[in-house]
């Protein structure tokens, strides 16, 4: 590796482990700091956040309903109409004027006309009441009660007690007389109320209208839809439902008739005001009590928020007019228990309630926040589920954190040893290739020299001899043959590498490829010398091979052979035929090879470090070769071997039992 690469390797290990390392344990180590002091804060933080969003929640609806009601405004519409449907909790919408009294077009209650409590009065009205309970003779009760009229000195009563007759007259069948009482009714008595606020005039439009639904329909609709009009139109009792109820039955009767039906925004102005009238009812008193409290109420034309017992009231100044909407209370927390739920709750650790502002202030209290200014008497309180338990997960938490950071500390170190490994391989590699140029340079320089040698000798005519010229001739011949073999192995471990290389398999003669490698290396000058033995069977079963390439891992293996041995070694070649497999075997009695090389020996440019071995001249691509040859032929290659006694070689080829018989071509 160059020295570029070496530094470019340290950065990209400086990026990839030393910096996440000190970062990791920067933050981790801090951490458990953070837990082992701070446990406390780190949960009233939580439970502040947790408060944070239910309060927010409960802004942002109250905002968006401010919103809702500012764009109306603003489109055109009255904030009294209509506004009911705008929002759930929304209960009522009034009309103040400057002082803050209600305006068109409500009016709070007018004070109860009937003061007559005459016991003639009294006992009259009783017996004309006992009659009608006991279904007396319709006459009979109608009689009764216009002697009540008669008697009493009271307009209201009078009034009162003529509806009555003519209510039983028409029972009795006695239609015309009855609508002549009932329109009497109606013109003296119009706009006089009863004890529970009903108009007189209203009741007595309405029998009318009852009364004719039999004899005259179309004229009987025409009076309850003119008497629904005049009440949707005329200026409503606040706290009184009477208007509201009068107007209800009308439409009832109405809608019995399927072929005239009231209209719908008459039933629906009917149904929204009936609500308001009921929720005013529950609600007006509170706010005329808190006005009469604090009558500096600064309305301008956002909206100013208090809250009554019953109500949140939202205040805005639209026009002349001064406007006020209450929202229920009891929904809008409600709203704010779901958000608790959501928020708090489930969370196991810590609870949340709505509490009182006054006295919240427990010292337990994870966070406190007050619902203000929409309700501003309570206030929104964490606090711990189990603080035994909070503290046991604070603990086991500190604890789970220390055994993160500790394991990626661990892995840390796991790739500082990994890549230095790394490193040690590349550099191993890097110096292995710069020996293979080394070494490829001089095992070609030699043959080159001897046959440069020999051919000058030659020319030169300085071999006499016919034997020396013979010997020179010989000498040439193998040199040039172990000249070709480096090229070869040089070449074919090329296009190995880049996976160029192809095989002709085909099933041919096993021991004739050993016996032609062995014919072509032992011609060569390490092997001369050496004691060969070669001991093959006779009949091997048919393998698939490639001739040439086994034969050069025989070649291979045997000049390795004699090259690691001694002169005069011996070289033992062997086979043997298994149940599944025929092996090769070449066997030495030469160095040997250290066990720590034993791994190595076959993987590209390897040489062994050891002495004796170092003083053999090699490239370390041959078993690597011979490896890759057998990987390529379904086998592998495999060695035995201990330094100082010998190394035997391993050609294993796998073979189906059946194929005893070669059929070789
Ligand atoms: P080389 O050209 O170095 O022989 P090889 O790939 O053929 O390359 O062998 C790799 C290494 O294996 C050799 O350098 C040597 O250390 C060891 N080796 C191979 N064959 C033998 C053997 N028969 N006896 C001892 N060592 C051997």
């Amino acid at each position: 590796m160059q020295i570029e690469g070496i530094l470019r390797f340290v950065g990209l290990f400086a990026l990839m482990v030393l910096v996440p390392a000190i970062l990791l344990a920067w933050y981790g180590l801090g951490s458990i700091r953070v837990e082992e002091l701070g446990l406390d804060q780190e949960v009233s933080l939580d439970a502040a956040d947790r408060s944070e969003r239910v309060i927010s929640n409960l802004q942002d609806d109250v905002l968006s309903f401010e919103q809702r009601v500012l764009e109306r405004i603003e489109s055109g519409h009255s904030p009294l109409v209509g506004l009911v449907q705008l929002e759930q909790s929304l209960a009522l919408v009034v009309e103040l004027d400057s002082s803050f009294e209600m305006r068109s077009p409500f009016v709070l209650s007018e004070p109860l006309m009937i003061q007559d409590s005459s016991p003639v009065f009294d006992s009259r009205w009783q017996e004309a009441w006992r009659l009608e309970q006991e279904q007396a003779d319709a006459d009979a009760v109608a009689e009764a009660y216009r002697a009540v009229a008669n008697d009493t000195r009271s307009t209201a009563l009078r009034g009162l007690a003529l509806l009555h007759q003519g209510r039983m007259l028409g029972e009795a069948n006695q239609t015309d007389a009855a609508v002549q009482i009932l329109e009497q009714v109606i013109v003296d008595y119009g706009n006089v109320r009863d004890s529970m606020g009903f108009v007189l005039g209203d009741l007595a439009s309405l029998e009318v209208g009852e009364l004719l639904r039999e004899t005259s329909p179309d004229s009987s609709f025409g009076t309850l839809e003119d008497l629904v009009s005049t009440l949707i139109q005329r200026r409503w009792v606040l706290n009184n439902g009477a208007d509201a109820a009068v107007a209800r039955r009308a439409l009832s009767i109405m809608e019995t008739d399927p072929d005239r039906t009231p209209k719908d925004s008459d039933l629906l102005v009917v149904y929204e005001r009936s609500q308001m009238q009921y929720w005013a009812s529950q609600l007006l008193p509170e706010f005329q009590d808190r006005i009469n409290e604090e009558n500096q109420f600064v309305v301008s034309d956002s909206f100013h928020w208090f809250s009554t017992e019953n109500a949140i009231w939202g205040l805005i100044r639209w026009q002349d007019g001064v406007y006020a909407f209450a929202l229920k209370k009891q929904e809008v927390m409600e709203r704010i228990q779901g958000f608790i739920g959501q928020y708090v709750t489930t969370q196991d650790l810590l609870t949340a309630e709505v509490l009182p502002t006054v006295g919240v202030e427990q010292t337990d209290a994870l966070s406190v926040r007050n619902l203000g200014p929409w309700l501003p008497s309570l206030s929104l309180v964490v606090t711990a589920r189990d603080p035994v338990a909070l503290v046991d997960t604070g603990t086991q938490r500190a604890q789970r954190r220390l055994w993160i950071v500790l394991v990626t500390l661990g892995l840390i170190v796991v790739g500082i040893l990994l890549s230095a490994r790394q490193i040690k391989r590349e550099l191993d590699i890097a110096r292995m290739q710069t020996d293979f140029a080394a070494n490829v340079s001089h095992e070609l320089r030699s043959p080159i020299t001897q046959i440069r040698l020999k051919g000058e000798m030659l020319m030169l005519g300085m071999c006499d001899e016919e034997q020396e010229r013979q010997e020179a001739y010989q000498a040439i011949v193998r040199e040039s043959e172990r000249l070709s073999r480096l090229v070869d192995n040089v070449l074919d471990f090329g296009a190995i590498e880049r996976g160029l290389k192809q095989y002709d398999m085909r099933p041919a003669d096993l021991a004739a490829t050993v016996h032609r490698a062995v014919d072509i290396v032992s011609s060569s000058q390490e092997v001369q010398d050496k004691t060969l033995d070669l001991a093959l069977s006779e009949v091997l079963p048919a393998v698939e091979h490639d001739p040439d390439a086994i034969a050069q891992c025989v070649i291979n293996l045997v000049s390795n052979a004699a090259k690691y041995s001694d002169s005069n070694g011996w070289i033992g070649i062997r086979c043997r035929v298994l149940q599944r497999a025929v092996e090769i075997t070449v066997s030495d009695k030469g160095i040997g090879i250290a066990p720590q090389d034993l791994k190595n020996i076959f993987e590209p440019f390897f040489r062994s470090e050891d002495k004796s071995a170092r003083l053999r001249k090699g490239t370390g691509i041959g078993l690597t070769i011979t490896r890759y040859i057998m990987e390529a032929h379904g086998g592998q290659v495999s060695v035995q071997s201990r330094p100082g006694v010998g190394s035997t070689f391993t050609l294993r080829f796998p073979c189906s039992p059946g194929d005893e018989n070669p059929r070789y071509s």
